[in-house]
This record gives structure tokens, sequence and C-alpha cells, in this order.
């Protein structure tokens, strides 16, 4: 914001003084207050034009310039809104007033930076095409040829022999829980270190989670505290239904010890792939390796349908029924019959056409987001204090989301204050999701670590989420540096 002292003038002032004043200020624009300081109008010097082709002189006063409703903005307007306002009135200054409507500043639109955002949509050139489609063939209701266009696509894109399209990962994970016959009193293991849309299926269910921390080298669920909780609940004889592995931020868990504790003990396993779309594990997608595994395209995911998900499996009897418990469980009668309790978890064809289009660029957006990580890393390899999400060699991560821990041993900086220093930059950087087994939706639920210590309670406690999207420029990659380097300087 700019200040305005040498910008003011009342009606008194000359036109020559105003001419004077916009000459030394450079800003464009004076702010006319009455004898209270009440903001009156703006003048540019258009307006001085005007009154001098009338016939006015330099000497005459402004009073015959009329009191205009100026465009103005309060003090807590956010830089998004007020270039917003500036692109709707098609200026360039705002000025900023108090309470009672006096001015306090000005607001110039090349002082202005747009929000750099954490993760946001990022369409490519086709969408448009699949939908406009849909549109001319009428195939807007529920199911249609970019449905199945989208469930085949996926299904070869990670090399899976089936895929159902959903409304949601959430539904997505739902449904594999009801396939693996998952019920009221039932056992599911699952991630700790996740978002909560991986555990509330379980709830849905009627069942009980037990919550794995992560390891070291994967920031993923824990093969050792896997073990624990399988053998802790075969031992006491309720051997759990299922696994629920989420491959945080688009980094997998270490899936061949995880598939071995799955063959080992028979209890089988869900990916909750949802963040990691596009990720190799030894050169396999994520979502391929267990039973099912789940996609997500909601608005913050790498690809997106605006809203939306998929269930993936090797087993074209389970997605059948997938697709039949998703569209209300309709008998084949003919008239609207029901045994079983079903969903109205179906993609329409709208949607699938955007995720049609999304995928051609999924591998577009995948070197996207691995390029932003490599230069954040890159960029700030100097501090010692900061610890990377780990990238095991045999991987090859989507890098959905940047995620820096803080070593608070080398730093005072924490997650907290480093998210707020950087919105004062108008810079949006989040906390890691805050563990499972933490949150008051599920205090009292059984959690297994590795160690004694908990890790995922100190990734809560020092990681850090950075601006990541596909669409970020080099130019907002590198303001996100440097704001960062002066924070921790
Ligand atoms: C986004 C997400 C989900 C849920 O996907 P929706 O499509 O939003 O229902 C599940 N698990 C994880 C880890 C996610 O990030």
């Amino acid at each position: 914001m700019t200040n305005i002292d040498n910008i003011k003038v009342t009606k008194n002032h000359t036109l020559k003084q105003a001419l004077e004043l916009l000459d030394q200020s450079a800003k464009s624009i004076l702010l006319m207050v009455d004898a209270a300081g009440v903001l009156m109008r703006t003048i540019t010097d258009g307006d001085i034009r005007r009154q001098l082709l009338s016939g006015k002189s330099l000497d005459d006063s402004l009073e015959d310039l009329e009191k205009s409703n100026p465009v103005v903005v309060g003090l807590d307007a956010t830089s998004d809104e007020i270039l917003a306002l500036m692109d709707q009135r098609n200026i360039n200054q705002i000025p900023v007033v108090d309470g009672d409507n006096k001015p306090v500043e000005l607001h110039l639109r090349q002082n202005l930076q747009p929000r750099i955002q954490l993760s946001i949509p990022h369409m490519g050139e086709y969408e448009r095409q699949f939908v406009e489609e849909a549109f001319a063939t009428n195939w807007i209701a529920p199911l249609g040829p970019n449905v199945d266009g989208f469930e085949k696509e996926l299904a070869d894109y990670v090399g899976s022999k089936h895929a159902a399209a959903l409304s949601s990962g959430t539904a997505a994970i739902h449904l594999a829980l009801r396939l693996l016959d998952v019920g009221s009193g039932d056992i599911v293991l699952c991630s700790s270190f996740t978002f909560v849309a991986s555990a509330n299926p379980i709830l849905y269910q009627g069942a009980t989670p037990v919550f794995i921390d992560s390891d070291q080298e994967t920031w993923n669920m824990s093969p050792v505290a896997l073990e624990k909780a399988l053998k802790d609940c075969c031992e006491s004889g309720t051997k759990p239904k299922a696994i629920i592995v989420v491959h945080l931020y688009g980094q997998s868990a270490d899936m061949d010890s995880i598939m071995a504790l799955s063959k080992k003990y028979d209890v089988p396993v869900v990916e909750d792939a949802a963040e990691s779309l596009g990720a190799l594990y030894k050169g396999k997608h994520t979502g391929t390796f267990g039973k099912f595994g789940v996609f997500s395209f909601n608005g913050n995911k790498i690809i997106t349908t605006s809203g939306g998900g998929m269930l993936i499996s090797d087993d074209g009897e389970l997605i059948d029924k997938a697709r039949f418990l998703s569209t209300q469980a309709r008998d084949p009668a003919p008239y609207y019959e029901h045994t079983e309790i079903g969903y109205n978890y179906r993609m329409s064809n709208i949607l699938a056409g955007i995720g049609r289009g999304q995928l051609k660029v999924l591998d577009s957006r995948v070197e996207a987001r691995r390029e932003v990580f490599d230069r954040y890393r890159s960029g700030l390899s100097r501090f010692e204090c900061l610890d990377w999400s780990p990238q095991p060699e045999t991987d090859y991560s989507n890098c959905w989301l940047s995620v820096v821990s803080l070593n608070p041993e080398k730093t005072e900086v924490s997650p907290e204050s480093l998210i707020q220093a950087l919105a004062k930059s108008n810079i949006e950087a989040r906390h890691v999701w805050k563990p499972m087994h933490m949150q008051p939706l599920f205090k009292g639920c059984r959690y297994y670590t590795e160690e004694e210590t908990s890790f995922c309670d100190y990734l809560f406690d020092t990681a850090v989420c950075l601006p990541s999207a596909s669409n970020m420029t080099q130019v907002q990659n590198d303001m996100v540096i440097s704001e960062i380097e002066k924070i921790l300087d």
C-alpha cells in the first residue's frame, strides 16, 4: 500500500496545484476530501483536462468538480479481491477508506501480487472438447461414453484391468470396504498420517479403525508398526478385515514390505492413492498393488474433474459390483427392486469428460510438480534445518505437494510462524494433515508406532506444505523461495 499524504486535495486547491501534485506523486490519481477528511471523489489528469476545455483557467479552484462515488475498499480487502475489482472497473488504483469513509491508503495495481496458492486446478486444451461432445450428443445424465472412456483410459494408464468412475475418492474407499465385507465390529488398519477421508468410510461401515504410524523412509505407513498391529489383532482373535495404505503427498509407501505382510496375515490392502496418481513404486503405478486402488479428482488434486473418484482393481467382478452398488443397487427386474443397500456414487458423463481431457495432460502435470519440488529443494539447500520429504531412489513421486520439515533442533521457526509469515506476502502454505490418532473424532482408537515415540506426531509438529500447483510460474516459485530465505535468515 502507498502513502497518500501527497495526493490529498480539497476543493480549494487550484487546477494548477492539482496538476503539479499529479506530476510529483506519479500516482495518476488525487483524492479529494471535504473539510472533515471524508473522501468526495478521485481526480485524474482527464478530469482536469475536461475542466480546462470547458473554459476554466489554471488558477480556478476544483470546486466545480462534482462529488462522485469512487470505487473504494476497506482495510481488510485481500489482494485477490482488489485485483478483481480493478479488472471489473478497468482501473489501476483503488483508495482504502476507514469506517468513516476517510482515505487512509492507496492500492496500486503494480504493487498487488496475486495470491500464490497451495494447489489449484490446471486445465488443458482437451477438457472442453469432451464436455462439448457430451452436450452435443445430450449425454448429460449419469453414464455415457465419457464415463466408459475415462474408466478404460485411466485403467490403461495405471496398468490396472478394471476401473469404476465415482463421485469422489471417499466414495471409492467406502465401496472398497463394502466389497471387502467390512461391517459392524470389524477392525480396519489405516495410516494415521493422512486426510480424514481415508478413515471416515471405516466409520460409515460401523467398523473400528486402528491407526498405524509412518516410517522415516517414506513418511507413509511403517511396515514395522503394521506388523505389530497385525500380530496383536490376530493373536487376540480379531483378524483385521482390511489395511488402508495411503501414498501421501504423492510418495508411495513401502509396498514390498506391506504386500508381504498382507500375504503373510491374509489381510487385503486398499491403496488410498488419492494424492499419488501418476506416482510409481519400483516402476509400477501406485494403486495397482492392493486388492483395490483409489484415486481422487477433487479440485486440489494433481488432475481434477471438479469432484470425482475412481476405484480400480484387477478383479472385474468386484468392479462390476462397485458399479452396481454405486447406482442404488438395483436388481435386474422389470421394476425397481432392491435387496442390498446401494449408493448414489456414480460419476456423471460431463465430469468424466473433464477427466478424459485431464488424463491427457497428467504426465506434464507430474513433471511440473516435480520441478517445483526440485526448485525448492535446490534453492533452499543451504538451510540445514530443512528436511525435505524423502524420495527413495526406487520411487517416482508425483510431488503433489512439496513438503518440508523444520528441524526444531536447528531452527526456531515453527510451521505456524512460517505459514503466517508467508501469508503476509500473500503466499498460501499449510500445516500437513493432522494425524488421525490425534483427531477428536478418533479419540480412544488404538495406535501402533514403530518406536517408542510417534513419528507422525513429529511430522505434524514440524512439517509444512508449500505452494505446489503445476501452473505456478518459476517467478512465483522463486518468490516463495526468497520469502522463506528471509524468514529463515
Ligand atoms: C482427497 C483425498 C481423499 C478423498 O478424495 P475425495 O475425492 O475428496 O473424496 C482421500 N484420501 C486422501 C489422502 C485425500 O487426499
